[in-house]
């Protein structure tokens, strides 16, 4: 249950000043301050890759009943669910999952086919737009700070991440990247010291992972996420989750699908 505490925000020179103090911080450093400041208001924001499981773990350790926030497009492999209910048990708490807009997926669908995202880059932004980016927003309007597992190794649009940020595409709230400046060995080996869960799909040489048609397995040398919408060229591996993407496009059609709301 979330507690009744005041919203609380924090304005961009105070951000940019935390973000300097906790520039090397520990990641559970970084946590303890967030739940201090923000108590229940602050929630771990995973798909149930490796670094969202490591956060999960280390918040859980230090907030027993820390929140946690999933968005489930409906594309998800069978493997995200086993490894969302794995955790739920083990950590005894409840997952608050949030869907796309069943009308919107309807009306996507009609139009475009159900894997549109395949047709064009625009389309695919779509699809992430209506299943990811605007479940998200709803899911963030009743927290003021979430924690999510980027890393800066992760690719060059997250080489310049800092620990603490302000979230300008979700009214101003704070974005907790506790993991910024791990390494994929840091990642696992905590993983592997306090045995936390791990996606069965890693085992197949997957290095990144969201929805099943649009996650492959990496071949060895490729970027980590290499296999994400892998047969697009020269576009963003960004869904817009974690950045504001614009093409002039999919925004067209996303206003076309949903009507002058679409952005709200
Ligand atoms: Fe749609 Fe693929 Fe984006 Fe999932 S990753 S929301 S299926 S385009």
């Amino acid at each position: 249950m979330v507690e009744t505490i005041e919203s609380v925000r924090l304005d961009d020179l105070a951000v940019g000043e935390l973000a300097n103090f906790f520039d090397d911080a520990e990641p559970e450093e970084v946590m303890e301050w967030a739940f201090d400041r923000f108590g229940d208001r602050t929630a771990v924001v995973t798909s149930f890759q490796r670094e969202g499981m490591v956060l999960l773990d280390m918040a859980h350790r230090i907030k027993p009943n820390v929140r946690v926030i999933t968005v489930d497009t409906a594309r998800l492999p069978q493997e995200t669910y086993a490894l969302m209910q794995q955790a739920s048990d083990l950590y005894g708490i409840g997952i608050e999952t949030y869907f796309p807009d069943t009308d919107t997926v309807e009306r996507m669908i009609r139009r475009h086919g159900p894997n549109l995202f395949y047709k064009s880059v625009d389309l695919r932004l779509l699809c992430c737009h209506v299943r990811k980016v605007l479940p998200l927003q709803r899911a963030l309007e009743n927290v003021d700070c979430w924690i999510t597992g980027l890393r800066r190794e992760h690719w060059a649009t997250r080489a310049n991440l800092k620990k603490i940020e302000m979230d300008h595409d979700h009214d101003g709230i704070v974005k907790l990247i506790p993991l910024a400046d791990w390494t994929d060995q840091q990642v696992l080996d905590y993983i592997s010291k306090h045995n936390v869960p791990n996606h069965a799909l890693y085992d197949q040489s997957y290095t990144s992972i969201s929805c099943a048609p649009c996650t492959r397995a990496v071949q060895p040398g490729e970027a980590a996420r290499a296999g994400r919408w892998w047969w697009e060229k020269d576009a963003p591996k960004e869904c817009g989750m974690h950045c504001s993407i614009e093409t002039g496009g999919f925004e067209h059609e996303v206003e076309a699908i949903i009507g002058s709301n679409a952005h709200a």
